[in-house]
This record gives C-alpha cells, sequence and structure tokens, in this order.
C-alpha cells in the first residue's frame, strides 16, 4: 500500500476554524487527520503540504517509522505549527492502519483499558452549568479571569472568582467536578492569590496558572503548597515539551493536545511518562470532530487518562460527521468501526468554508489592560 495524495480542508467550525488532512492511497482507503490551530489555520496546511513529502509514496501502516521521518527530517523541531502538522498526519496515518486491519485505533495500541471515555465541557454561568449537569455531565469547567476581558483589573479577580465558583458549587453540589482554566493569563503572585481564594471550594484543578513558556514560574505556584491540583500542557508540544514538567512534578494533571503535542503515537508516549510520576492525563481538546475522535481512542487505551475536554459551541460538528460520536450520561462511548471511527461529509466541510470575517476578529478578540496594554488572552 502506498501514499498517493495528501489534501487538506479548511472549515468555518464556530469559535475555532477547523484544519483536516486526508491521506489516500492506491488502494482507494483513506485516513482523517486534524492539526486546528486556531488563528493558525493556514499556515498549518501549508506545514502538512511541506512536512508530507517525506512520506508521499510510502507505506501508511508503518506509522511509527513515517512518523520518526516527519519528526526528524525536517530538521526544524517542535512548535505549535510543525507539531499541528506532525500530528494531523499521525492521526490520518491511524486511521488507515485501523481501516486496513479492520480494527478501531484503541485495539491497535494496546487495546481499551475502559469501556466508555468520561468527558468535562465548559460553563461560563449558572444557566450553563444547569443546562450541562441536566444534559448528564458530571463535570465543567470555567474561566479563572472573571472581571470583564477588556478592563483587566487584577485587585478584583482572586475576590470575583471566590464568588462565582462559590455560587456553581453551591448550585451543583459536592459531587459535580469543577475546573478552572486560567488560560496562562497572571503572574506567578496573582496565581497564587486566585488558588487561595478557591481553596476551600473542591475544584478538580487549576489550569494554566501562569504562561506555559517559564516552568520557574509555575515552580513558584506550586511551592505555595495547595491542596487544589495544577494542570497545563495545551501549549507544549512533543515529548521534550513535556520532560522536565514531568520530572520536577510541577502538575498534578497533563493536557496534551492531540491536534498539536505529536498526534495519536506521541501523547501515548507523553502519558506514558507521566504515569511514572503518577501524573494524569486530562487531553485538551477542544478543536473539531477529528481531533475528538482520535482523543476518544487515545483515552480509550492509556491507563492515567482523568477525564476529555468537549467543546460545545459547534453548530456543525455533528453534520460533517457521516456517523457522529456519542456521548451518553457525560461519557463518549468507544466506537466499534475500524480506524478512528469517524468518516467525514466533504459536501459539509465545502458548504462552510474558511471564514475570513470570523477567522481573528468576532471569535477571537484581543485582550487588553486599561491602560491599552497588550495582555494574554
Ligand atoms: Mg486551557
Amino acid at each position: 500500500m502506498k501514499i498517493t495524495d495528501v489534501k487538506t480542508f479548511l472549515m468555518e467550525g464556530g469559535r475555532r476554524q477547523w484544519v483536516f488532512v486526508k491521506i489516500e492511497t492506491d488502494e482507494g482507503i483513506h485516513g482523517w487527520g486534524e492539526g486546528t490551530l486556531e488563528r493558525h489555520e493556514r499556515a498549518v496546511a501549508q506545514a502538512i503540504h511541506d512536512v508530507s513529502i517525506r512520506i508521499d509514496g510510502r507505506d501508511p501502516t508503518q506509522v511509527e517509522r513515517l512518523w520518526q521521518s516527519l519528526y526528524r527530517h525536517g530538521f526544524w523541531k517542535g512548535g505549535p505549527v510543525i507539531g499541528s502538522a506532525i500530528s494531523a498526519l499521525d492521526q490520518a496515518l491511524w486511521d488507515i492502519t485501523g481501516k486496513v486491519y479492520g480494527q478501531p485505533v484503541y485495539k491497535l495500541i494496546g487495546g481499551q483499558v475502559r469501556d466508555r471515555v468520561r468527558a468535562y465541557t465548559h460553563a461560563q454561568d449558572l444557566t450553563g452549568v444547569r443546562g450541562l449537569v441536566d444534559e448528564g455531565f458530571s463535570a465543567f469547567k470555567t474561566g479563572g479571569w472573571v472581571v470583564g476581558d477588556d478592563e483587566v483589573n487584577e485587585n478584583r479577580i482572586p475576590e470575583a472568582l471566590r464568588e462565582k465558583i462559590g455560587v456553581m458549587r453551591r448550585e451543583v453540589g459536592p459531587d459535580v467536578d469543577i475546573m478552572i482554566d486560567n488560560h496562562g493569563r497572571s503572574r506567578p503572585a496573582l496565581a497564587i492569590k486566585q488558588i487561595a481564594a478557591i481553596e476551600d471550594l473542591n475544584v478538580k484543578f487549576f489550569e494554566e496558572p501562569v504562561p506555559p513558556e517559564n516552568l520557574d514560574s509555575l515552580q513558584l505556584v506550586r511551592n505555595a503548597g495547595f491542596h487544589t491540583e495544577l494542570a497545563t500542557g495545551e501549549r507544549l508540544y512533543f515529548r521534550w515539551g513535556y520532560k522536565d514538567l514531568i520530572a520536577r512534578r510541577l502538575v498534578d494533571v497533563i493536557q496534551p493536545d492531540i491536534c498539536h503535542g505529536g498526534g495519536i503515537s506521541e501523547l501515548r508516549r507523553i502519558a506514558a511518562a507521566a504515569e511514572t510520576e503518577h501524573i494524569l492525563v486530562a487531553p485538551h481538546n477542544p478543536n473539531g470532530p477529528v481531533a475528538c475522535a482520535a482523543s476518544v481512542q487515545l483515552c480509550a487505551a492509556i491507563p492515567n487518562f482523568m477525564i476529555l475536554e468537549t467543546a460545545r459551541d459547534m453548530p456543525w460538528h455533528d453534520d460533517v460527521q457521516k456517523k457522529p460520536l456519542k456521548i451518553t450520561d457525560g461519557f463518549y462511548e468507544l466506537p466499534t468501526e475500524p480506524g478512528l471511527g469517524i468518516d467525514l461529509d466533504e459536501d459539509v466541510i465545502a458548504s462552510r468554508p474558511f471564514n475570513e470575517d470570523t477567522h481573528d476578529r468576532r471569535y477571537v478578540p484581543s485582550v487588553n489592560a486599561e491602560d491599552g496594554s497588550p495582555a494574554d488572552v
């Protein structure tokens, strides 16, 4: 079997624009992958074409050999754009390989260690919280900054967060898991004040307390000695991006993204490395349907899985899948079809092309401090 073509597709997905890849073969079997990287979609699509030159004409079932070619033969390593391109191609190679052998991918990477995959989604207010609980979810995540996005007054942030989480906790009672995503927006001193403010509200984890590029800043938060668990990882790439984070045990939960961190192949390795330090894995997964399907396959097979993110702000998410993934009572069912268990409808993709009007404007606004200086988003 040989790879004969690699096609990319950009599709408006809701808050994000999706980047899909389709690998075609000389035997008529195709595989789907996804490298969605919001605000950088066209760079990833081009990177997919650039790096896939190295696997053109080769046997797609030699997944690891091709992964190594993609990673090593490009000379430049790491980063979100190359990481997303390789991740997308890796997913598509696994999809093809599963179809060739007639098995779901999780059966080819060790077999399932669980019968269903627990999911959480997002809520920013009480109405959202009630809706999710009514749908059967037993876990949700909310933002760590609750003062107006364009008016960042740090003094109010810890107490405003305490008030918001306290109201949510009273609403759902003790059994629903609440997580907080701080989006890497705080300095260490502020992150410490935020966590101190919610320490008695039984938050499951506090995500990206500080920007991701400086582990010593994360160490300062860790040194504060909270019992609230810390999480990070959506903006780290390949196993080397996780090496020191895991070895220094700076968080309790890592959040690799199957769209950016090196695909199914690499996230398995990252999860295994985390297992040695008794760190759990809660994959970042706000992207499109192929990434979600690949994440479900991975989560079925890794022992130290905690919970999988799922986003609900994607109006065409189910339409573009010929047979959509299913969530029942807050858990993804394991697909039994070969490969990733989904197929995309190219007519639906074509009907929602990349949208210049929403790209980087309406859905992803900039955030500035009170004096107008740029702040992390
Ligand atoms: Mg996050």
